[in-house]
């Protein structure tokens, strides 16, 4: 049976037996302390760190392969620039979906708002400027050990270029980092096997917690999002993985399953970044000196599920408090949601926290998040499904521009392809 199939098994098992849990025994002390609270919680808890702690390793030992691979510093900023344009590109359109349908079926108009239910603390986003001045790590070990994403790809960046320059000293520095990169991708084999325990546990857990009544005053808005989520994630990245990647979309989405799974269980993208980065060079076929640059960025940058959720419930809350939007704040919507999903963190839940800035954009009470917290547990899940898919899709298109993008790989059938040319062996 393949990992896929056994993964999938897993989450019905986990979803039936959470469902079960939450129909008739609610309340069972024992079951909530031994297994909710005990073994689910525990085991759950496990698959995310072991997923977690091959994030930084990996990221930037492929991506100082990936940069040297590329012999190039002129490529390195045409792919940087590419992924930027796509990454916008493709969060602008999800918005726009978004709000288009969330105008079209007005979620929220009418609802009570309960005084006591809207009592959300927003946090303060941090502006613009730091986010800006934040990506040039002070110190590499701290950002590593913190786990901040964008420095450690820019640290890497900057490592890779040098390696590149450094002549033959750089060439046995590179050889040691291709060879480690294969060491890691050995440990995410590892955590890959693990994959159906965790995503049962996962599952069993949050449908043990999450009851649907928490869903139904809120279906309006649930499933507009679900529906933009759905439009943006099947729609939007046909074309893009069609046309611009010229592949067949159909096997895109079922080579990616295994990464959609771990998203779905996780909503992490996060921690979704070492079976992405495999699917996508080896499953895929793109050559790593791509995807070891554009899979991580994205993760950080590239939240177009997120970005969806933000704008349909800019419109939910705007319905509920009846207030009016104009064009200029559709505008400013679709800009301020872009830069808040890029600004928002690969983890749990932080896009509701994002929300908060699009919100203040357009004069809305912050407090309305409070309203769709409920629900959010369940949509996380599913955003970050396509926050993940967003980042293979643009990492074909980049591929195929770049000639870095082996049909030959993504061609072949079976769960696990064989292994893709990968670095340059350059002891030879
Ligand atoms: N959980 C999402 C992700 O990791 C971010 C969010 O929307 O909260 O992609």
């Amino acid at each position: 049976m393949s990992l896929t199939m056994k993964i999938m098994i897993a989450m019905l098992l986990g979803a039936v037996l959470g469902v079960l849990v939450n129909l008739f025994l609610p309340g069972d002390a024992f079951v909530q302390a031994y297994f909710v609270d005990g073994l689910f919680k525990v085991v759950g808890a496990i698959f995310v760190a072991s997923l977690k702690m091959l994030v930084v390793p990996l990221v930037f030992v492929s991506l100082v392969g990936g940069v040297t691979g590329l012999g190039d510093v002129k490529k390195l900023g045409r792919i940087g620039v590419k992924a930027l344009a796509l990454y916008l590109m493709t969060t602008a359109i999800a918005i726009a979906i978004a709000l288009s349908l969330a105008v079209l079926v007005s979620p929220g108009q009418g609802m009570k708002v309960d005084a006591g239910q809207a009592a959300f603390k927003a946090k303060e986003p941090p502006p613009l400027a730091d986010v800006i001045i934040n990506m040039v790590p002070s110190n590499p070990v701290q950002a590593m050990a913190q786990g901040e994403m964008l420095q450690v790809i820019v640290f890497a960046l900057l490592f890779g270029v040098a390696i590149t320059l450094a002549g033959e000293r750089g060439r046995h520095v590179l050889n040691f980092f291709n060879d480690l990169d294969a060491v890691i991708m050995k440990m995410v084999d590892f955590v890959m096997e693990l994959a159906p325990v965790g995503v049962f546990a996962l599952i069993a857990r949050t449908f043990a917690t999450q009851g649907i009544d928490l869903v139904l005053p809120l279906a309006g808005y649930f499933l507009v999002v679900v529906g933009a989520l759905l439009i943006h994630g099947l729609g939007t990245y046909t074309a893009v993985v069609r046309l611009l990647a010229g592949l067949n979309p159909l096997r895109f989405f079922s080579k990616m399953r295994p990464v959609m799974l771990f998203a779905f269980s996780t909503s992490s993208s996060s921690a979704t970044i070492p079976v992405n980065l495999k699917t996508v060079e080896k499953r895929l076929g793109v050559d790593s000196s791509v995807a070891s640059f554009t899979v991580p960025l994205g993760a950080t940058i590239n939240m177009d599920g997120t970005a969806i959720m933000q704008g349909v419930a800019t419109v939910f809350i705007a319905n509920v408090y009846a207030v009016h939007l104009t064009m200029g704040d559709y505008l400013s919507v679709i800009l301020t949601a872009t830069l808040a999903s890029i600004g928002t963190a690969g983890v749990p839940g932080v896009g509701l926290i994002m929300l908060a800035m699009v919100l203040a954009q357009v004069g809305l009470p912050v407090e309305g998040i409070a309203l769709i917290v409920g629900v959010d547990r369940l949509l996380d899940m599913m955003r970050t499904t396509v926050n993940v898919t967003g980042d293979a899709a643009v990492s074909c298109a980049i591929a195929r521009s770049e000639g870095a993008l082996d049909r030959a790989v993504f061609d072949s059938d079976g769960d696990e392809a064989p292994a893709a040319p990968g670095h340059q062996d350059t002891r030879k």
